[in-house]
Formats: structure tokens, sequence, C-alpha cells
């Protein structure tokens, strides 16, 4: 995610210097539309593409993140469709290309001119590619909604009604069962011949060639480097924190630091003080124990910390623990 922001960034100065050396050569470089391009860079351009629009929603919704929840939720397909629609009106509709292909020195050749020579898209192709792709998508997420509201409308009796919704949703799955059928048979069309991976291109006859002449492919790294090595430093962490024991790491600091003398000084002027609290929790001791020490403990505190620490200190103290005792109580009976 980071990345595509970092590419997106680099796109817009890189689309405008291209424009002004457009302007200063006024011709630009032409390639000859019949060198193909790698599959994979057409694809990276698809999945560019979607990721900017994900981008764009997340960015649009959350302008609306102290609105009343579930505010957009009723227009959503329809915002979505909106955003898409401008998103191509500034990209592909200007330059005949899309931001991902842009990116990757990309842009729409139109198949159908017999011309040698670079031709960009017309504008009914362009109109076609934006409405072949938010079309179906938009028609997808609202059918339920245009199903419910197409049978409400009707006059037509009950019976009729649901006679026709169920007609019309069996049409609905039966076309969007083609259509995908139809974009798998296209994708594996372009996975032998390596043009239009998607059917509206196919369709509208757009095809991705290149824009500059002599482009390599060229992915920089350095974001996954960073990414590998932030995750590997996170499990190291993961694995490492729970083997330190932070509360005998203190203890020792605190016996360097303030040295035994202040140990056996706070224990003689903590005197009863000392019984009334775990030496590990520091709450009201439950069920007292003591481990050799004047310290007492909660049984559950001094038992599950010499389990998970075999040479246990006092913490308190810094007495060597021996195995944890019920402390034997007198109670005093204050008679007055
Ligand atoms: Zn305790
Ligand atoms: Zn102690």
């Amino acid at each position: 995610m980071i990345h595509l922001y970092l590419s997106v960034f680099k796109f817009f100065p890189a689309g405008m210097e291209a424009e002004d050396n457009r302007k200063k050569t006024d011709a630009p470089p032409d390639v000859d539309p019949q060198t193909p391009v790698l599959r994979i860079s057409q694809l990276d351009a698809l999945e560019l593409d979607t990721s900017l629009e994900q981008l764009l929603w997340t960015q649009f919704s959350q302008c609306f993140q102290n609105c009343r929840p579930g505010l957009l939720t009723p227009l959503e397909p329809e915002l979505k469709a909106l955003l898409q629609l401008l998103l191509w009106r500034f990209t592909l509709y200007s330059n005949s290309a899309t931001v991902g292909q842009s990116l990757l020195s990309l842009r729409y050749h139109n198949v159908l001119s017999t011309s040698p020579r670079y031709r960009p898209l017309t504008r009914r192709q362009k109109l076609g590619l934006a409405l072949l792709t938010a079309g179906p998508r938009w028609l997808q997420e609202r059918s339920h909604s245009l199903l419910l509201c197409l049978g409400s409308n009707s006059g037509a009796s009950d019976g009729d009604r649901g006679v026709l919704q169920k007609s019309l949703r069996n049409c609905l799955i039966f076309v969007s069962g083609i259509t995908q059928l139809a974009g798998l048979l296209n994708f594996l069309v372009f996975l032998g011949k390596g043009r239009h991976p998607v059917l509206a291109e196919r369709i509208v006859g757009a095809r991705a060639v290149f824009s500059k002449p002599n482009v390599t492919r060229d992915i920089t790294y350095q974001y996954m480097n960073r990414e590998l090595l932030w995750h590997g430093f996170a499990e190291f962490l993961i694995f490492l924190l729970p083997l330190i024991n932070t509360r005998k790491l203190k203890t020792i600091l605190s016996s360097i630091v303030f040295g035994g003398e202040s140990a056996a000084g706070n224990g003689a002027a903590e005197g009863s003080g000392v019984w009334k609290e775990c030496g590990l929790c520091g709450e009201w001791p439950t069920m007292p124990h003591t481990v050799g020490c004047q310290h007492v403990f909660c049984y559950y505190c001094i038992k599950s910390h010499s389990i998970a620490d075999v040479s246990l200190t006092c913490p308190k103290c810094g007495a060597e623990a021996g195995p944890p005792e019920p402390v034997k109580m007198e109670v005093e009976m204050m008679g007055r």
C-alpha cells in the first residue's frame, strides 16, 4: 500500500514531465505497437489500478468517519462507480492510459485501426471501457435491491410478482455466470497470446502497448526489503521478549543501584507492613506463602513465578527463594 502511495506520487511529476517533453518535441517517440508487452506488466497495471481504487474509496469513506455509521452504505455501489468514473475521466479519458499503465510505461492502443502506427483509443472505446468495467460491478452489487424495487413497483399480483422476480433473478445469475466464464476463457487466451487480460479490453479493441521505446521492466524491491526486515525484526522480538526475565533484571539493577543496604533497610522499615502485601503483585496476599525470607506472596503469584523461573530470588530482598510454603497465621484477637 505504501509503495503504491509512493508510486502515485512518483507518477504525477513523471506525467507532467512527459507532458512537457511532448510539448517541446511536439512528437511523442513512436513505438511500434506490435512490440509485445510482458503479461506480468499488464497484470501489474490492473493490480495497481484496483489498489488505487481501493485507496480512493478508503480515503473517501474516511471523510465520513465521524458521521452516523452506515451513512454511506445505501449508496455505496453508486459512490464507488462514481469514483471509478472520476478516476477514468482524469486518467484513461485524458491520456489513453490508466494510472497503473502509466506507472509501467504502457498505454492503450486502438486495435481496430488498420494503421501500423500507434493510434490512441477513440472516445467511444474509452466510454465503452469505462461502462464495461464499472457497469457490471455496479449491477452485481445492486441487483438484489433492484429486483426488490422492481417487484414492488409492478402492478401485478403477488403471485405474478414472485414469478417475475424469480425469473429475473435466474436470468441475472445466468448472465453473470456466462460473463464469469467468458472472463475465464479470455484470461486463458491472454495467457496464451499475451493480449487483452480483461474481457472489456477485447470487446472494445484496446490493447496495452509501450508508451516509450526501450522500456525495461524496472521494479525496485527496496520497499520489499524494508518490509522483510521489519517483519523479521518483529518476529525476532516476539521470540525474544518472553525469554527475558524483566523482573529479575529489575531486581538485579535495583540491587546494583541502591546497594544491599536499602533492601535490608526496607525490610526493617516496613516491619509488619511486609505481611500486608504480596511482594509480586502488591495486593493483599491471597493464600499467603513465603519462600524463606521475611516477605509474603500470594500462592498463585509465587507459584507461577517459580515455575517460570527456576532460579527465582525474592523480588524484594533478592534472597534465594526456596519452595513456597504457607504462612502459619496466628490470629490475634484484639479484644477489649
Ligand atoms: Zn500476589
Ligand atoms: Zn524477601
